[in-house]
Order: C-alpha cells, then structure tokens, then sequence
C-alpha cells in the first residue's frame, strides 16, 4: 500500500538515506529499527511530506506522493504521526487538541464532538477532556497524542519512538493500546523505536536500518535468529 523506492536524502556532504526501497502492505505493521543518526525519522519525515526526498518515489495507494515532480503536501497525505514528545498544543484543552485533527472535515460540530469524546473514552481520558496538556502526566499527554492521531481514521499512522520518555511499565502497557488501536481502525503503520521488544510485540514485519541502508526485513523473529549481516547480528545481539 506504501511503497518506497530508492529514497535518497543528503544533508549537504551527509548521505542520510541511501536509496531505501521499502514497502508497507495496507494494515500491516512495520517496525523500524536502527542505531541513532541511521536516518530512522529522516526517512518517516520523507513518507509524511515534512521532508523533501532528493531521489526516488513514494507511492501510496494508487497516488504518487513523492517523485522527481511531484511533493504532495503533509496534510494531503491521509496519514497522522505520534512523537516522542508529544507535540500537544499547550494552550488547547485535550478535547481542543483532539478536535483539531478533524478541522478540515466537513462535520458537524455535534458529530465531531461526539467522535472526539468517545475517542477520548477509548484512550481512558473521558474524564480529562477538559484539562490542559501540563495537567496530564506524560503517559496521559502520549495517550492524548494517539487519541488525536487515530480520529481522523488517517491510512497510514507513523510512529517516531512514541513511547521512549515514559517508563518500563507504561510503555508496556501503551504499546498494547497502539497495537490494538492501530488495528481495529486498520490503518498502516510505520513505528521507530530502539526497543527489541516492542518491535518483538509489535512488527508483522521488521526493517532494520544503518547509516541510510535498509540492512534486512522480515518477520522479527527471522531477523533476530537469522541475521543477514554482521550488522544486523551486531545490533541485535547488542540491543538485545
Ligand atoms: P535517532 O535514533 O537518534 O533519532 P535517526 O535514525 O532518527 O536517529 P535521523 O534523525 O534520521 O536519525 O538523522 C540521520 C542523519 O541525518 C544524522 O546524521 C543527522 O545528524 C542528519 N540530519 C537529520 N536531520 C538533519 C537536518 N535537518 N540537517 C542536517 N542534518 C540532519
Ligand atoms: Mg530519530
């Protein structure tokens, strides 16, 4: 449903991404994962339309979103992302900061309410939909994040290690909401992390990158029994 084909992005004298070919079936989750600077969030910023790809093509569904002429603009891309730090609106309220994924819908205020609150339940934070983001613990803000992220029902949800400022326990738990949430809307995902487990927990399918190369893909399972490279054993054997 995604497909990425020889992705290449500089930063002056710096090769971020080295011709990626990656592809994303429709409703599928696809874990990626790599040492820092290896042009992890590059890439996702490349597949959001926040970054400009010098090389390549993107295509999602039957629409080209990126090539050599065409640059379809972050909010034509039916696609949401959740960050590591949450990017909350401060001054809107959790059911402003909700709200304001739907802005652009033509829906009513009372539908869009109604969607908003009972997206809010789903998360747990019937009770918070009032509160400013400072209000809400870190876990809370990132659930407000996810909340704001899957009600405009985008295909295509991505991830960059949304979980890595909260606790062990917390993300245990939070990584089961995304898992299960992500599914029941049967939206796409792309999700960075640094984390052997949650990319055990969560990936039907594995990418492991370094310094802007796709080193191997596969179930994560294959990948962590069968490293294709030193790399890949290395990293694994490391991080794990
Ligand atoms: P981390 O795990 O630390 O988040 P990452 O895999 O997400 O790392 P990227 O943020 O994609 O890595 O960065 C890839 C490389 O590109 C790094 O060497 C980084 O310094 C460089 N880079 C990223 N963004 C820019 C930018 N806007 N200007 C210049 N260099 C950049
Ligand atoms: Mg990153």
């Amino acid at each position: 449903h995604v497909i990425v084909r020889g992705a290449s992005k500089r930063y002056g004298s710096l090769e971020a991404l080295c011709g990626i070919d990656l592809d994303l079936a429709a409703g599928s989750f696809t874990v990626l994962l790599g040492p820092s600077g290896s042009g992890k969030s590059t890439l996702l910023r490349s597949i959001a339309g926040v970054e400009k790809l010098d090389g390549g093509t993107i295509h999602f569904g039957p629409r080209t979103i990126s090539d050599r002429q065409t640059h379809v603009k972050p909010e034509k891309r039916a696609l949401a992302m959740v960050f590591q730090d949450y990017a909350l609106w401060p001054h809107l309220t959790v059911r402003q900061n909700v709200a304001y994924a739907l802005r652009r819908r033509r829906l009513g205020g009372q539908e869009a309410g109604r969607r908003v609150e009972s997206m809010l339940e789903r998360v747990g934070l019937g009770a918070k939909s009032g509160s400013y983001p400072h209000e809400l613990s870190g876990g809370q803000q990132q659930r407000v994040a996810l909340a704001r992220a899957i009600v405009g029902e985008p295909e295509l949800i991505l991830f960059d290690e949304p979980l890595s400022n909260l606790d062990a326990d917390l993300r245990e738990h939070l990584r089961l909401e995304i898992a299960t949430l992500t599914r029941e809307t049967g939206a796409t995902a792309l999700y960075i992390t640094h984390d052997q487990s949650e990319a055990f927990a969560l990936a039907d399918e594995v990418a492991i990158l370094n310094a802007g190369v796709i080193e191997q893909r596969g179930s994560a399972e294959s990948i962590f029994r069968h490293p294709a490279t030193p790399f890949v054993a290395r990293f694994t054997g490391l991080a794990g």
